[in-house]
């Protein structure tokens, strides 16, 4: 059984109901293995030609509107919610819902919350049907259960940029119904309470201190090592929803008033071998995706901060006021 719900048969009646002759499909890293097989359902159950965006995909901040626009009717977006953005092109988002069974995670998970009162959950797009068994879960075992109104996203909704839906919530502690480290390790910096990730693709229960101590050992090593740098990068996207043209100049300016020098770089995909070439720049900081600097820092050569990062090299904010930084779409 497929891990997650592609909603075929809405995506073939949108399809023949705004009668498109040509439909975009994009799709975030982890389903590109289903990409040929729909593309195939599709153009036989339509007629409507498919063509598949093979360029990397991580959010709804980067829906390929803008390559597509003079190409195709319509895009098929896959993996996330839609973002308050003008997208150029009609985009129907399908969530992807999992479809794999939480319930014992969950009671896992709820072992380990069990010194705590008050429990926060967050998810991301592929749970958020989840979200009210597992607050049954919890319910049923005594806690009091919180889930938060974000901005621009769904009622115990995180993103990767946006954590608003934790705040305010005040719990004890925080259950993340998902996988990966990211997400979880921003709630515990927004929160500094302890973070449960229970991951159901894995069958896995785990706390996040080890990975959040481990990513802010990296950071002050990269934040120390960009102390010294003199010529520096700011990086700019190109892709629509993560432009940020005014912060960059910004940061530029800052860069430039302490005695620094900054050029401003424009990447489609911001990558290790994108900003190779530059080999006078001793630092970079980057104004796109804020996971970019901290999922990959390992792939670069030299120190990539997020603008939050510059602060502290800069003596803005202390280490001890270390953050992640966000971006609220729209
Ligand atoms: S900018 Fe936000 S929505 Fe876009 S890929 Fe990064 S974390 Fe995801």
């Amino acid at each position: 059984m497929s891990l997650y719900r592609l909603e075929t048969e809405r995506v073939i009646g949108e399809i023949r109901k705004r009668n498109a002759g040509v439909v975009g499909l994009q799709f975030p890293e982890g389903l590109k293995m289903r990409a040929v097989e729909l593309a195939e359902q599709i153009e036989s159950e339509t007629g409507a030609t498919a063509v598949i965006s093979a360029d990397p995909c991580f959010g709804a901040c980067d829906v390929s509107d803008r390559k597509m626009r003079d190409m195709v009717d319509l895009i098929v977006h896959y993996g996330h919610t839609p973002l308050p953005l003008d997208y150029e092109v009609p985009v129907i988002f399908i969530e992807a819902a999992s479809s794999v069974e939480v319930g014992e995670v969950i009671r896992e998970a709820a072992d380990r919350l069990s010194g705590h009162r008050r429990i926060g959950i967050a998810t991301t797009a592929q749970h958020l049907h989840l979200l009210d068994q597992a607050r049954s879960l919890l319910e049923e075992r005594g806690f009091e259960v919180v889930t938060g109104e974000g901005v621009n996203t769904a009622r115990g909704q995180v993103l990767g940029c946006n954590f608003s839906a934790i705040r305010g919530t005040d719990a004890d502690a925080y259950l993340f119904l998902g996988s990966g480290n990211f997400h979880p390790l921003g709630i515990k910096l927004f929160t500094g309470r302890e973070v449960v990730v229970a991951d159901p693709y894995h069958g896995e229960v785990r706390d996040i201190e080890e990975f959040a101590d481990r990513v802010l050992r990296v950071r002050f090593a990269r934040i120390s090592r960009a102390s010294d740098a003199s010529r520096w990068g700011v990086v700019v996207s190109s892709k629509a929803g993560q432009m940020r043209f005014e912060l960059a100049l910004m940061v530029k300016k800052k860069l430039e008033e302490a005695g620094r020098e900054a050029l401003i770089l424009l990447a489609e995909n911001i990558s290790p071998a994108a900003l190779l070439p530059f080999r006078e720049l001793e630092a970079f900081v980057v104004t796109a995706c804020p996971r970019i600097a901290i999922d990959d820092s390992q792939l670069y050569d030299r120190p990539l901060l997020n603008p939050s990062e510059l602060e502290i090299v800069l003596g803005e904010r202390s280490w001890d006021d270390y953050t992640l930084d966000e971006i609220i779409h729209g």
